[in-house]
């Protein structure tokens, strides 16, 4: 037996209207009402208890990329974040659009991930946009949605269907809304600075026109849709509307996007460059809009690991994406915890159960009886980012030096402390 309390601090749990300041128990790998034998005690006083944070939209790299990072660094990655969860995105190498990948990801990632990895599968084979992944096979492989990430389903008819499978396998669709005719060859934000600093544009419309496609497209298929990392004013316009009209869609937003515009380009440092890219001040003003009045309820990453030797190269040619994952929680909490935009309990709220119930993870509690997955945070920590710190494999991160206020500061999966900020990570092998 295995008996551990968090004693003194104030326990959030939005999944049961929980804010109190109360003990928590936890026997072996599950949260408990009380504990019959001396467990071990450790002192969360002025510290928030809340169930173990979930990110949905993270890129561990394998299976192919080990390079840039890989299932167990990304845990460790995820687990200094204070996540005790990560949804993993299917566009690795191979791509994960059959069964025998998920298979190889899951069997990885029970042997060396320190936090749970839950797979996604591609909605298209090949991720080529041209015929449908097998769904069926991909839901009994263990996958928690289906997403071509990275790419967009070009052709509406195939999105149409696809939408159409997943529902009959309860699975939700994510979808990379980027027209590829519009954005086509884009490297940054099409506006004054892509003007300036003679760089290929990604217009607004090209993710824009993706959202109105894909309100249609649930309205007529009755089938979830769930937009990724949205960073233009207009989608938010749109899906607030559909979602006014009851059409089933979501959106997300990954923190970068809320901070950070394309005028960070003008050094032509590739630790800007993303996709879709930073916009401006005027989408970010209107996607903090959005999270403040809940037409984008889901707030992640978009953790994308490169090698140095692949970023330090001219911008044209650099990969997009960043690194997110210990960066992401004090940065949610600066910017829209402490900036009034929602509450603290509602950024749990929706870090916690709101991202489990997305992909059905069965998370996101501190429910007597539930997995003892637990994140422990103080929301007031002034900190430095430095990136030498990151327990990631790879460096690419736009905030190095970012002053940043909020951090968790232990990592609890299934009942054992895999990460904390004084000790910080702990074996299990
Ligand atoms: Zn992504």
């Amino acid at each position: 037996m295995n008996a551990l309390v968090l004693k003194g601090g104030r326990v959030i749990d939005p999944s049961q209207g929980v804010d109190e300041k109360r003990d928590l128990y936890i026997c072996d790998s599950k949260v408990v009402r009380t504990l019959s034998e001396q467990p071990d005690v450790i002192d969360v006083s002025g510290k928030i208890v809340c169930p173990g944070l979930i990110d949905i939209h993270v890129h561990l790299r394998e299976p192919g990329q080990g390079a840039k990072e890989t299932i167990q660094t990304g845990s460790w990655s995820a687990a200094a974040g204070g996540f005790t969860s990560v949804v993993a995105m299917p566009n690795t190498n191979p791509v994960a659009d059959g069964p025998d990948t998920i298979a190889w990801i899951k069997q990885r990632a029970a042997q060396l991930a320190v936090v749970n990895v839950f797979p996604t599968g591609c909605i298209s084979k090949d991720m080529a946009g041209e015929f449908l992944s097998p769904i069926g096979q991909l839901k009994s492989a263990g996958v928690v949605a289906i997403t071509d990430d990275g790419k967009c389903i070009q052709n509406n008819d195939l999105m149409r269907r696809a939408l159409q499978y997943a529902t009959m396998f309860d699975l939700p669709i994510m979808d990379h809304c980027q027209d590829a005719d519009l954005s086509n060859g884009g490297v940054m934000n099409e506006g004054y600075w892509s003007t300036v600093l003679g760089l290929k544009g990604w217009p607004n419309i090209a993710e824009e026109i993706i959202v109105a496609r894909n309100a249609m497209l649930a309205e007529l298929t009755g089938a979830h849709i769930h937009c990724q990392h949205l960073s233009a004013a207009g989608s938010v316009r749109i899906l607030r509307q559909a979602k006014a009209r009851g059409i089933p869609i979501s959106g997300e937003i990954c923190a970068h996007h809320i901070v950070l515009t394309d005028e960070c380009l003008k050094t032509y440092d590739s630790n800007f460059k993303m996709n879709p890219p930073l916009r401006t001040q005027a989408d970010i003003d209107a996607l903090i809009e959005g999270v403040g009045d809940g037409t984008i309820e889901y707030l992640a990453s978009d953790h994308a690991p490169h090698c140095e030797f692949e970023k330090e190269v001219e911008l044209d040619d650099a990969p997009f994406g960043i690194l997110g994952l210990e960066t992401e929680v004090g940065i949610y909490l600066k910017y829209l915890v402490h900036a009034k935009i929602i509450s603290l309990h509602e950024m749990i709220r929706r870090m916690t159960i709101v991202a489990s119930d997305l992909c059905g993870l069965h998370k996101g509690t501190l429910k007597v009886g539930s997995d003892a997955d637990i994140t422990v945070l103080d929301p007031d920590l002034e900190w430095t980012v430095d990136k030498h710190q990151f327990l990631s494999k790879a460096r690419n991160t736009p905030f190095h030096e970012h002053q940043l206020k909020g951090r968790a500061t232990m990592t609890i999966v299934g009942g054992k402390i895999v990460w904390s900020l004084e000790n910080g990570l702990v074996s299990h092998s």
